[in-house]
């Protein structure tokens, strides 16, 4: 199991990671769900001892990654988002290097780099220099060299980045096979990957987890969320009156049109009140000139936790920048 207790990471006074807790139970695929600058790196970083957290803490089955850094870190296998592969060496080479890194025995390195690029399906290309491969090999190549050692935990950093759609498909079903063997924690800012790779789905917005559930638990809750566009004739003031003389938790968004007043109500849970609605606003002087009903998508529901994407796309300034290359 990895335990992760109120991580936090601050750049100068700009809080990447905010207060992050959370498990990954050992046996499942974990998915890390969140755009770009969300703090998926950020974290994985702090997960696999690269990067020191401002605050809280990181056990990986018991061990804290920072008071025992060389036995957290022999248990977990990490794909960063670039793998740090040398373009000049061949594949055999890199994995015996890793290999050499890792500790592993001489008289065991052969068998283990052969039953990681088994795994990792790069057995056909060991004899090729890294730079002539192509992005999807070179990503079999870095989870090869993560699998290396046999660690019980993997941590993938966004490893179908980059890949084109085919490339994209093997990748993901190599990763579901992996998580066979292996308690695999991926990050995405894909929604139908976690979707469909991950057993439990973590959704991370501007350094704060935002959801966590099962793929269907999180489609249940969004279905759970009903919206209604009602155009209408009359005042805003009356309209909105009218709506929250209903229910006062319905949120109201209202918009001046060519064909009218356009209403768009969301409602916190799944009660049908599309006949409560056209009498209330019938009564209140606001005749109905359209009415359409939307349930919310997994996608509308990420889309409304997240945050506004220029936030969280902000660069660090320079000043921060040199903080953390000291
Ligand atoms: P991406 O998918 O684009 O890699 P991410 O979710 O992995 O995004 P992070 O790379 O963890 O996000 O970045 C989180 C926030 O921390 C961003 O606002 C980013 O600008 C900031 N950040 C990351 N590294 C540094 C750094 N070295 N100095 C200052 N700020 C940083």
């Amino acid at each position: 199991m990895i335990e992760v207790s109120h991580l936090t990471r601050r750049y100068g006074n700009r809080c990447a990671v905010e207060d992050l807790s959370f498990s990954v139970p050992a046996g499942q695929i974990v998915g890390l769900l969140g755009p770009n600058g969300a703090g998926k790196s950020t974290t994985m970083n702090m997960l696999t001892g690269y990067l020191a957290p401002t605050d809280g803490t990181v056990r990986i089955e018991g061990c804290d990654i920072l008071d025992q850094p060389l036995e957290a870190r022999r248990k977990i296998g990490y794909l960063p988002e670039i793998p740090p592969l040398y373009a000049d060496m061949k594949v055999n080479e890199q994995l015996s290097f890793v290999a050499q890194l890792r500790g592993i025995p001489k008289k065991d390195r052969a068998a283990e780099i052969a039953a990681a690029a088994g795994q990792a399906g790069v057995e056909d290309v060991m004899d090729r220099l890294i730079g002539n491969l192509s992005k999807g090999y070179r990503q079999r190549v870095g989870l090869a060299a993560a699998l290396i050692g046999h660690p019980p935990f993997l941590i993938l950093d966004e490893p179908t980045v980059g890949l084109d759609p085919k490339q994209m498909i093997e990748m993901r079903a190599l990763i579901r096979e992996l998580g066979k063997s292996h308690t695999v924690l991926i990050s995405s800012h894909i929604l139908s990957e976690v979707s469909a790779v991950c057993d439990h789905v973590l959704i991370l917005s501007g350094g704060k987890l935002v959801a966590s559930g099962t793929p269907a638990e999180l489609a249940r809750a969004a279905a759970g969320h009903l919206c209604w566009q009602i155009t209408v004739q009359g005042s805003e003031s009356d309209a909105r009156a009218a709506v929250a003389g209903v229910d006062s938790a319905l949120e109201v968004q209202a918009k001046a049109t060519d064909d009218g007043l356009l209403l768009s109500i969301t409602s916190p849970d799944d009660t049908d009140r599309r006949a409560a609605l056209s009498c209330a606003l019938v009564q209140a002087g606001c005749p109905i000139l359209a009415m359409a009903e939307q349930r919310m998508s997994l996608e509308d529901v990420f889309l409304q936790l997240i945050e506004p994407e220029g936030e969280q796309q902000s660069e660090p300034d320079e000043a921060e920048q040199e903080e953390e290359a000291e």
